[in-house]
C-alpha cells in the first residue's frame, strides 16, 4: 500500500469513527461535556425519627390564621439549613401562603436557588411575612409582598398583576394557601364555613391560575399543595378533605390541558406537618398534643422537609414531570 492509500484509509476509518460517534451522541439533546464533581465533604447520616421534635406537644391555640413565630416549638422552614445551588436562577415565582408553613419553606428555598419571589398572605400575617421578605432579600433576590384575602376574585386578579409587575414576569405559580378547620360533625359546619373553605381552597386557585396563564411561557410550572387528605380523609375534615381531592384532580386535568403548551402542572401531598394551620383550628387540642404520632416516623414533618420537593417540581430538570403528585407523608398517606 503506498503512502497516499495509507492516508486515505486512515482518513476513511477516522471519518467512520467520527460518524459513529456522531450517531451515538447525536440524539442526546442538550448533552454537554462531562463535569467533574466538586470535592464534597461527606455528610453525616441523619436519623429521620429523631431529626425534629416529637409528640407529646404542648397544648396551644391561636386565632386563625395563626403565626409561625408564636408556635411552640417553632417550625423549621429551612431558615438556617437550606442551601441552594442555582437550580432556579432567574426564575420568577408567586407563592400563596408564602408567609408560613410549606409556602415559606418554598419561598426561602426558591430564593436561595436564585429565583425572585412574590408572596401572598392574609393581612394579619404581616409579622411572619416580614421575616420571609427579609430572608428572600438576604439571599440576594427580589421580594414582593402582596397581602390580601384570596376569597375575593378581584383581589386574586390583582395579586397576579402585581406579582407580574413586581417580578417582571412569572414562570412559577405555587398555589399553596389553604383553609382547614376541624369539625367533629357535618352538622357543625355552617354554610358560611363551608363556603370559606371552598373559596380559599378551590376558587382562589381557579382565579389565580386563570389570571396567571396569559403570562406563563412554555417551561413554566404550576404547583398545587394537596394533602394525604385527598386520598385518606379524616372524619373531622369533611369540607377540607374534599377540597384537597379537588386539588389533586385539577392538577391532573390541567396537566393534560396545558401539556401541549409546554406548561407543567404538579402537586405536593404533605402528611401531618407542624404549621400554624394546625394550631389555629385545623386540629383539635387532643390531636395536636399527639400530632404526627401515627406516622411511621413517629413525629410530624417540618415545612423544611418539603422545600426540596417544591424546588424539584419547579426545576426545568423535572421537564417530564407533569400531572404528578409528590408526597411527603412520613409513612402515611398516598401517593
Ligand atoms: P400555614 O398556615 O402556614 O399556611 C396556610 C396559609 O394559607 C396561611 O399562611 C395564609 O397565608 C394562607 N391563607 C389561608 N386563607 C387565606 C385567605 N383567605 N387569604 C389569603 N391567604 C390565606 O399552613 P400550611 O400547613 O403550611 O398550609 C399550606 C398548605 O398545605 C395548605 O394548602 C394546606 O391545606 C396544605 N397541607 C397542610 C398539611 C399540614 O399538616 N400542615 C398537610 C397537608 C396539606
Ligand atoms: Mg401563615
Amino acid at each position: 500500500m503506498n503512502e497516499e492509500n495509507k492516508i486515505s484509509r486512515r482518513k476513511v476509518i477516522g471519518g467512520l469513527g467520527a460518524g459513529l460517534a456522531a450517531v451515538a451522541v447525536g440524539p442526546v439533546f442538550g448533552a454537554t461535556e462531562p463535569q467533574a464533581n466538586a470535592p464534597y465533604a461527606p455528610l453525616s447520616l441523619q436519623d429521620p425519627t429523631s431529626k425534629y421534635p416529637k409528640p407529646p406537644f404542648k397544648g396551644q391555640s391561636q386565632p386563625w390564621p395563626g403565626l409561625a413565630s408564636k408556635m411552640d416549638p417553632k417550625p423549621d422552614h429551612g431558615e438556617t439549613s437550606y442551601k441552594g445551588s442555582g437550580r432556579l436562577a432567574g426564575r420568577k415565582a408567586l407563592i400563596t401562603g408564602g408567609d408560613s408553613g410549606m409556602g415559606r419553606a418554598a419561598a426561602i428555598a426558591y430564593a436561595r436557588e436564585g429565583a425572585d419571589v412574590a408572596i401572598n398572605y392574609f393581612p394579619s400575617e404581616e409579622p411572619d411575612a416580614r421575616e420571609v421578605v427579609a430572608l428572600i432579600k438576604a439571599a440576594g433576590r427580589k421580594a414582593v409582598a402582596i397581602p390580601g384575602d384570596l376569597r375575593d376574585e378581584a383581589f386574586c386578579k390583582r395579586l397576579v398583576d402585581e406579582a407580574v409587575r413586581g417580578l417582571g414576569g412569572l414562570d412559577i405559580v405555587v398555589s399553596n394557601a389553604g383553609r382547614q378547620q376541624a369539625h367533629e360533625s357535618i352538622l357543625d359546619i355552617s354554610t358560611e364555613q363551608f363556603d370559606w373553605t371552598m373559596k380559599t381552597n378551590i376558587y382562589a386557585p381557579f382565579w389565580i391560575i386563570k389570571a396567571a396563564l396569559p403570562h406563563l411561557q412554555p417551561g413554566s410550572v404550576i404547583i398545587g399543595t394537596t394533602s394525604e387528605q385527598a386520598y385518606d380523609p379524616s372524619p373531622d375534615l369533611y369540607d377540607y378533605a374534599q377540597t384537597k381531592a379537588a386539588t389533586m384532580n385539577y392538577v391532573k386535568s390541567l396537566a393534560k390541558q396545558l401539556g401541549p403548551k409546554g406548561i407543567r402542572v404538579c402537586g405536593v401531598a404533605p402528611g401531618p406537618i407542624w404549621t400554624p394551620l394546625q394550631v389555629s383550628g385545623g386540629a383539635t387540642q387532643e390531636k395536636l398534643k399527639n400530632f404526627g404520632s401515627d406516622a411511621a416516623l413517629g413525629r410530624p414533618g417540618q415545612p423544611a422537609e418539603l422545600a426540596s420537593i417544591y424546588v424539584q417540581l419547579a426545576d426545568s430538570g423535572a421537564s417530564y414531570t407533569t400531572g404528578n403528585i409528590y408526597g411527603a407523608g412520613g409513612g402515611k398517606g398516598q401517593p
